[in-house]
C-alpha cells in the first residue's frame, strides 16, 4: 500500500482534538472542560437549533440538497454586500483551502506562508505535490511577537517565482497576531496579478472594527485576492461543516470546477442561513469572548506567564519551558487545551477562551500546577 501511495508518506494527518465526551469517559472526569479547539462556548443561535429542528420534521432528508448553495450564497451576497457570483461556499473553509490548493498548486508550484501559520496549508501544499515556502515568522519581542513578517513575505515572493499561492490568517492561529489592513494591502499591491492570495478571516469577527478587512473594496480592486470566512467560530456552527470564499467571479468559477457536488449537506445550508439572520448572538459571542480574553490575559500576565496579544477566540501562552508536562497535568485536572508542539512553539499552549466559569476553572488549575 505504502508503494502505491503518491508522494503523501512524509505527511503527518492532522491531529483534531477528540469529542468531549470520550475524552470525559478516557480520563474518568465527567465534567472535564475543553477550551482546546476554539469553539464558540454560547454554542449556535438558538434560531439555528429551531430552523433545524423545523427541516427534520418537516423536511425530506431523502433528497440532495441544493448542490449550488442557491439561497445560502444570495444570503451571504445580501449580507456582504457583494453578488452571489463572488462567494464560494465549502465544507468548513478547510474545503476552501483545499478547493485553492487544487486549483493552484501542483508540481513545480509552490505554496508561501508564515512560520506558525495554520497548520491545514501545508497539508494541503504537500498534498498536491507542491514546495512551501515557509516565511520565518517575526522575533518574540516583537509588537506581534511571532506573527506575519509582511516585508520578508514579499521578498520571499521575489526570491521564489513558482509561488503560485500566498496564505495570510488574519488573526493567525496559533498565535493571536494580527495585521492591520494597511499592511496587508502593501503586500497585496506587490503581487504580481498570476499569484493568488488567500486572505484566512477565520476569526475576523472577533477582531477591532479597524483591524477587520474591507472585504468589499479589496476585491474590487484585486482580482488575485480570495478572502475566506467560517462559521465554525463567532456562529458556533463548527460541527456542522461551513465555510465560503469571497473572490473574483473569476476564481469563484475556477474553484467550482473542482468542488465536490453536494459539499454542504441540507441541514447545514439552512443552519448557516439563519445564523446569519441572528447577528445579535454573533454580537453577544464576541463580547464575552473580547471581555473575557482581556481578563484572562491580565491574569496569566500578572501570573508571569508570557501571553501573545491575540485578536482572536484563543491565545498562546508561554512557559518558558517545555509545555508538555503542563498540559498533562492540565488534562489530569480536566482542562483540555490545546498543545502546539506541532507548530514548532514547544513551550506554548493554546487556550481557547471559554465562559467565565470554563476559564476560571482553567486559571485554579493552573495556579494549582505552576505551584507544586
Ligand atoms: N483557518 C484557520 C486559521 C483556523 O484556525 C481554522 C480552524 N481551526 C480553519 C481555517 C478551519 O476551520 P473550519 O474548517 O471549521 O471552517
Amino acid at each position: 500500500l505504502k508503494n502505491a501511495a503518491t508522494g503523501v508518506l512524509s505527511l503527518e494527518a492532522y491531529a483534531p482534538g477528540m469529542p468531549l465526551e470520550e475524552l470525559q469517559r478516557r480520563l474518568g472526569i465527567a465534567d472535564a472542560i475543553k477550551l482546546a479547539s476554539n469553539e464558540n462556548p454560547l454554542g449556535p443561535s438558538p434560531a439555528v437549533k429551531a430552523a433545524i429542528a423545523d427541516s427534520v420534521a418537516g423536511g425530506n432528508l431523502a433528497l440532495y440538497p441544493d448542490g449550488g448553495g442557491f439561497r445560502l450564497k444570495k444570503a451571504i451576497g445580501a449580507f456582504r454586500g457583494i453578488a452571489p457570483e463572488r462567494v464560494t461556499l465549502g465544507n468548513g473553509s478547510n474545503d476552501i483551502i483545499e478547493l485553492l490548493g487544487r486549483v493552484f498548486l501542483g508540481p513545480g508550484r509552490a505554496a508561501l506562508f508564515s512560520q506558525h501559520a495554520f497548520a491545514v496549508y501545508p497539508i494541503i501544499t504537500q498534498a498536491q505535490g507542491a514546495r512551501a515556502v515557509v516565511v520565518p515568522a517575526r522575533a518574540a519581542d516583537d509588537a506581534q511577537p511571532l506573527g506575519h513578517d509582511m516585508p520578508a513575505f514579499a521578498a520571499a515572493l521575489k526570491a521564489n517565482p513558482d509561488v503560485s499561492l500566498v496564505f495570510i490568517a488574519n488573526p493567525n492561529n496559533p498565535t493571536g497576531t494580527w495585521l492591520s489592513p494597511a499592511e496587508i494591502e502593501a503586500f497585496i499591491r506587490q503581487v504580481p496579478a498570476h499569484v493568488v492570495v488567500a486572505l484566512d478571516l477565520a476569526y475576523d469577527e472577533y477582531m477591532e472594527p479597524a483591524l477587520r478587512s474591507p472585504s468589499r473594496e479589496w476585491l474590487e480592486q484585486y482580482p488575485n485576492l480570495v478572502l475566506f470566512h467560517t462559521f465554525s467560530k463567532a456562529y458556533g456552527l463548527a460541527g456542522l461543516r461551513v465555510g465560503y470564499s469571497l473572490s473574483s467571479p473569476e476564481l469563484a468559477d475556477l474553484l467550482n470546477r473542482v468542488r465536490q457536488p453536494f459539499n454542504n449537506n441540507s441541514l447545514a445550508l439552512l443552519a448557516a442561513e439563519a445564523a446569519l439572520g441572528d447577528p445579535a448572538h454573533v454580537a453577544r459571542s464576541v463580547e464575552l469572548n473580547n471581555r473575557e480574553r482581556g481578563r484572562l490575559t491580565a491574569t496569566l500576565r500578572g501570573m508571569g506567564l508570557t501571553v501573545l496579544p491575540s485578536q482572536a477566540n484563543f491565545i498562546a501562552v508561554g512557559f518558558g519551558r517545555d509545555a508538555a508536562p503542563i498540559n498533562q497535568a492540565l488534562m489530569q485536572r480536566g482542562v483540555i487545551v490545546r498543545p502546539v508542539a506541532s507548530y514548532q512553539m514547544p513551550q506554548f499552549l493554546r487556550f481557547s477562551i471559554g465562559t467565565e466559569a470554563e476559564n476560571d476553572r482553567l486559571v485554579a488549575a493552573l495556579k494549582e500546577i505552576l505551584a507544586s
